[in-house]
């Protein structure tokens, strides 16, 4: 006996064997493994339901544990991603890290419209790829509540300085002067009593306002903000991606690839 069922998804992993094993991010069922059954065979709405970063209303049938993929509608494929590799290897960069905090059965609503906007802000080059990159990284980590203390410095208050920076495991945020105070030595690294060796990002007064936006702000107006200087979209998005790598545990060849493609 099989149930049908029907539900708007993402493609955000899309493994090609005999069948192509589909993970979709779904509002209400979460994340769900669907299987499109023979790869070589598949022709029309399958084919096209089957393709890494699409979105639309699939139709399933459940056979016993396993959900398969019966029709679809496609609203939107993102092609504008599939055209740059920068793009490309990002889109998949941030479906990684939706696979690494989504859970079957738990619905993911805000996450699915994070990750579709910036789909659609990489296909559409609306914003340089750094600023998508960072105001992704933040908000996700904000809705796993891992936003850092980033509204003053832990150790004196001070709201404003030049020389901030981030303790990554901690989560706190020092100006310079209480950094010093913390015995910096050479390239972000502190050594102290209780913890040998604590890794410091170092952010621009932009990068640092860019932060504390994308972590409070709805997600409707994510990206209603300005940070012009390249140098302070490197910070926003260097800092996240180091909160993501620590705090989600997320090991993304596509962000390696994006980085060797940027010498970085
Ligand atoms: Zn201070």
């Amino acid at each position: 006996m099989s149930e049908q069922c029907h539900t708007m998804g993402l493609v955000i992993r899309a493994k090609r064997e005999k069948d192509v094993i589909l993970t979709l991010l779904t509002p209400e069922m979460g994340k769900m493994t669907v299987i499109a059954k023979g790869a070589r065979s598949l022709k029309g709405p399958q084919m096209a339901m089957s393709q890494p970063f699409c979105y639309g209303d699939f139709e399933l049938y459940k056979k016993g544990d396993l959900y398969w993929l019966r029709t679809g509608e496609l609203k939107e494929n993102f092609y504008g991603v599939t055209s740059r590799l920068d793009a490309l290897n990002l889109a998949a960069y941030f479906c990684d890290v939706a696979i690494a905090v989504s859970e079957p059965g738990e619905p993911c609503e805000e996450l699915l419209r994070l990750l579709l906007n910036s789909l659609y802000f990489l296909a559409n080059k609306t914003y340089p790829d750094e600023l998508i990159k960072g105001v992704f990284e933040w908000r996700v980590l904000a809705m796993q509540g891992l936003s850092p203390a980033v509204h003053r410095c832990c150790g004196c208050g001070k709201v404003q300085d030049g020389g901030f920076a981030l303790d990554i495991a901690q989560g706190e945020l020092f100006c310079g002067e209480c950094r010093a105070k913390r015995e910096v030595l050479g390239d972000g690294l502190r050594i102290d009593d209780d913890a040998p060796r604590h890794e410091w990002v170092l952010l621009s007064q932009g990068a640092l306002e860019a932060i504390r936006f994308a972590i409070s702000t709805p997600l409707g107006k994510m990206m209603s903000f300005r940070l012009d200087d390249e140098t302070g979209r490197y910070d926003l998005s260097r800092a996240g991606e180091k909160f993501v790598r620590y705090h989600l545990d997320v090991d993304s060849a596509a962000l390696k690839m994006y980085e060797q493609m940027r010498g970085k």
